[in-house]
């Protein structure tokens, strides 16, 4: 008996791990998630091993367990964590901000691993690299099995943007970063590339965490922001992250919920802008009224993911004027990884919390 090893090519450093890490590995919808015992890596130069503290499920996660969204498997899931630097490859690695990333750094960590190299990297779109991998989504295999947040190690690959938090938020706080607050940042961002935000007025559909995220951001950069929701309890924890009634029509439409496109269009004021982000899953094309977009001076941009600056940008925020709004709140159950499988019903449920945090046994 003996056990096929598949080593990348390349220089490597080996890290045993004692105990195992452990994985959680998603084999197919209906099917209960394997735990694998990892009992080592090889890390490539540029690689980091993180030990997660505190993953969270995304609504993304949700979608592929129910087979809403297709991926390949096996597959570990989950692409928001809080971790802690644990071992680097030979050339060491650096965060974000340039600096090396050392031993013991707390950090969180892109969704995106990209080349840095091609066309696409070099005009500052980094998540839409030309051999783009995305932790949580790429098949478990000639990358490790330690791919995704569902496990209590992460190999973080050459080409992820890392940035460095602090000790002072807790994980609650700084697990949805590298999904939800990074997203809604760039969403934010986006809005700003076209018009001052302070003194602009915001519609945002959708309190989910991206939209309750994106919330508080425009709030702080000057915006009166309104967000809409069908579900009260929702709408409620929307006034805690700042929002509150638009008294003119919004001169910005973010829509985060991905069921009111048609909605954002036609609410926007002429001249304004509207940002989608949320229709990221497949569903129903939307009508698009082109004369009205014309003679309504309208501008409609798609927001996927976000840059490395933009997620350093979203902790930034965490950390400083974003201490004013309840982001721990958005974690509203912690489990132990082990217990995934009741975790994503959990998540599913339609008085489900905004997030379930996964913390990996010790
Ligand atoms: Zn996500
Ligand atoms: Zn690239």
């Amino acid at each position: 008996m003996g056990t096929l090893l598949i080593r990348p090519p390349g220089h490597r450093r080996d890290i045993a791990l004692r105990p195992a890490a452990t994985a959680m590995v998603w084999v197919g919808e209906g099917h209960p998630h394997e735990t694998i015992a990892v009992p080592g890596v090889a890390l490539a130069d540029g690689d980091v091993l993180v030990a997660v503290e505190m993953s969270t499920i995304c609504g993304s996660d949700v979608h592929t367990v129910q087979g809403r969204r297709s991926a390949p498997t096996p597959l570990v899931l989950g692409h928001e964590s809080v971790g802690r630097v644990i071992a680097t490859g030979d050339a060491g690695a650096t965060a974000v901000d340039g600096a090396p990333l050392r031993i013991g750094d707390r950090v969180v960590w892109s969704v995106t691993i990209s080349c840095r190299s091609c066309d696409r990297c070099l005009q500052g779109l980094s998540q839409k690299c030309r051999t783009l991998g995305k932790y949580g989504h790429d098949r478990v295999g000639v990358h490790g099995d330690l791919t995704g947040a569902f496990a209590s190690h992460v190999q973080l690959r050459d080409g992820t943007a890392i940035v460095r938090v602090p000790e002072a938020l807790s994980a609650a706080v700084l697990a949805p970063a590298s999904c939800a607050t990074a997203t809604a940042w760039a969403a934010v961002a986006r809005a700003g590339r076209d018009r001052d935000l302070d003194g602009s007025a915001m519609r945002i559909h959708g309190a989910g965490l991206v939209g309750l995220s994106a919330a508080a951001i425009a709030v702080e950069h000057g915006a009166t922001v309104e967000v809409l929701d069908p579900n009260p309890g929702r709408r409620a924890l929307a006034a805690r992250f700042g929002a509150g009634p638009l008294d003119r029509e919004p001169d910005v439409v973010i829509e985060a919920s991905g069921h009111a496109v048609a909605e954002a269009l036609e609410g926007v004021a002429v001249g304004g802008t509207v940002v989608l982000v949320g229709s990221v899953f497949p569903s129903d094309p939307v009508p698009l009224d082109a004369e009205s977009i014309v003679r309504r001076l309208v501008t409609v941009a798609g927001i996927h993911n976000y840059t490395g600056q933009e997620l350093a940008d979203a902790v930034a925020f965490l950390a400083g004027r974003g201490r004013a709004y309840p982001f721990a709140d958005a974690v509203g159950a912690v489990r132990p990884l082990l217990d995934i499988d009741a975790a994503l019903v959990e998540a599913a449920g339609r008085e489900a919390p905004l997030r379930v945090g996964l913390v990996p046994g010790r």
